[in-house]
């Protein structure tokens, strides 16, 4: 009661009991059936075979006594045979009906009407009857001759012991079966409790995990069981939510990190020119920086776009199949103002044939982000070449290859996070916010390539950039 006021039965461990007993109780019901069925044709069958027993101690005691009546023996010293079958109810006819016999135990009543076509000819036809009381009785015929005259014997067992049996049965089974349901739902509620504890306590720690609590884990039990699968789960779950959080929380104060440096420089460089007293040369000056800064901060907002679009999976790609070298050029084409005011050298060279299957814009997003390092780390005076040419399993590689300070091995796989930079002070110059390796590298996975940075300090430095080449 108190369970169902407290909307307990929402409970698995309630539901669980319930189906329990509603189980066991049907099981139960069915064995206490099929039981009493059992007994019931057991000791009716044994009825019958006694019955049989009966009837032929009962033709050895017939006989027509001198006025051609039928009797029977019943003297206890010559048969005592008969005291036993005086116990039984018995009628015995003749073929057309006539009532030649009723024992005492009989009296008046009849056992079975007249008698049916065939009845007692062919072994002992056992049946079930009501007597005119309405006794339920178990009744054998016999077909007999005697004295050259056909008999009916029929004989009787009531059935009322047997119904008494079953009843018994059931009395016993009624005072058993609900002590056995009230002991299988207690053990059976403690049981499920006992199973469901675990799961309980990691619900409860579930609820106290937060975002800034994304450290916790829930409890795993010792046993390898479903629990310990789920809490494994969920633990794993935490653990990749913890690290976007983390890699979120990074990316938002790297990102405010590199916005806050050009917008602070522009104040500053607007700053001092209110001061004081410019000539129209030192305004065009300050515009001019200022500008140079609203250009990076545009480039970096950009970038960052770019990478929000593609975290959120808001970029579709639209591939076209092209060679390879026409992109490199196409690239490079950029890069000629620059390169003529470094005095550099740039030279495209390799497999003309050589094509692949690409969003043009991306791909050229990510060869231009690579190129453009190059160009700016190789000193002045110094060379930059891209080298297309075809690989084993059909892959086509791009190389960059350039004549700048190099990356140290320990930097080559960190190069390609987000807001990496190898020195703070080589970027800084250079204008980069660290973004451009990370967007390359993104462009060239979602066309299911690979870039790799080959590690040649103070030598200059290698991009390799693999693609799979279209037929
Ligand atoms: P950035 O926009 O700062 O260049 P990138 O993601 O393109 O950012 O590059 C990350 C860092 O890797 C750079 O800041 C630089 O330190 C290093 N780096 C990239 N390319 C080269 C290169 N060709 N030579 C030397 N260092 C490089």
């Amino acid at each position: 009661m108190k369970l169902l006021r407290s909307q307990g039965w929402k409970h698995v461990r309630t539901r669980l009991t319930l189906w329990y007993v509603g189980l066991l109780a049907g099981v139960l019901a069915l064995f206490w059936g099929f039981s009493a069925l059992f007994l019931f044709y057991q000791l009716r069958g044994q009825l019958d075979h006694y019955a049989i027993q009966d009837i032929e101690t009962v033709e050895g005691l017939l006989y027509f006594d001198s006025s051609g009546h039928l009797a029977m023996h019943e003297d206890y010293h010559n048969h005592p045979e008969s005291r036993q079958v005086l116990e039984r109810l018995m009628e015995i006819l003749s073929p057309d009906g006539t009532v030649l016999y009723r024992n005492q135990r009989l009296g008046n009543q009849s056992l079975g009407g007249g008698p049916a076509p065939n009845e007692g000819q062919n072994g002992y036809s056992p049946r079930s009857a009501r007597l005119a009381d309405g006794t339920p009785a178990r009744l054998v015929s016999r077909r007999h001759t005697l004295g050259g005259r056909d008999l009916l014997i029929r004989l009787a067992y009531s059935e009322l012991p047997i119904w008494s049996r079953v009843k018994e049965l059931g009395a016993a089974s009624l005072l058993a079966v609900p002590i056995a349901l009230l002991l299988a739902g207690i053990t059976g509620y403690w049981l499920a409790k006992r199973a469901l504890a675990p799961l309980q306590e990691m619900a409860r720690r579930a609820g106290q995990i937060t975002s800034e609590r994304l450290y916790d884990r829930l409890p795993v039990p010792d046993v390898d069981d479903e629990l310990t699968h789920l809490a494994g789960v969920f633990n794993n779950l935490l653990a990749r939510l913890e690290q976007s959080f983390e890699q979120l929380r990074r990316f938002t104060s790297d990102a405010s990190h590199e916005l806050r440096t050009p917008l602070t420089s522009i104040r500053s460089v607007g700053e001092v020119a209110l001061q004081k007293n410019c000539s129209r040369e030192e305004y065009r000056d300050t515009i001019g920086s200022m500008l140079e800064e609203v250009n990076r901060l545009t480039a970096l907002v950009e970038s960052l776009l770019t990478i929000s679009r593609a975290d959120a999976g808001r970029i579709e790609l639209h591939p076209t199949v092209f060679p390879a070298m026409d992109l490199a050029r196409e690239a490079a084409g950029l890069f000629e103002v620059l390169i003529e005011e470094k005095h550099q050298r740039l030279t495209v060279d390799g497999d003309e044939t050589a094509t692949v299957a690409a969003d043009r814009i991306f791909l050229r997003q990510a060869l231009v982000n690579v190129l453009h390092n190059a160009v700016k780390f190789s000193p002045a005076g110094g060379a930059i070449s891209v080298l297309i040419r075809r690989e084993a399993a059909g892959w086509v590689c791009v190389e960059v290859a350039d004549s700048g300070p190099g990356i140290a091995p320990e930097h080559a796989r960190r190069v390609f996070d987000r807001f990496y930079r190898v020195e703070e002070s080589r970027s800084r110059d250079t204008g980069g916010a660290g973004l451009g390796l990370s967007i390359a590298q993104w462009a060239v996975r979602e066309h299911g390539g690979e870039i790799e940075v080959i590690p040649a300090p103070q030598t200059g430095c290698i991009f390799q950039i693999r693609l799979p080449g279209a037929a």
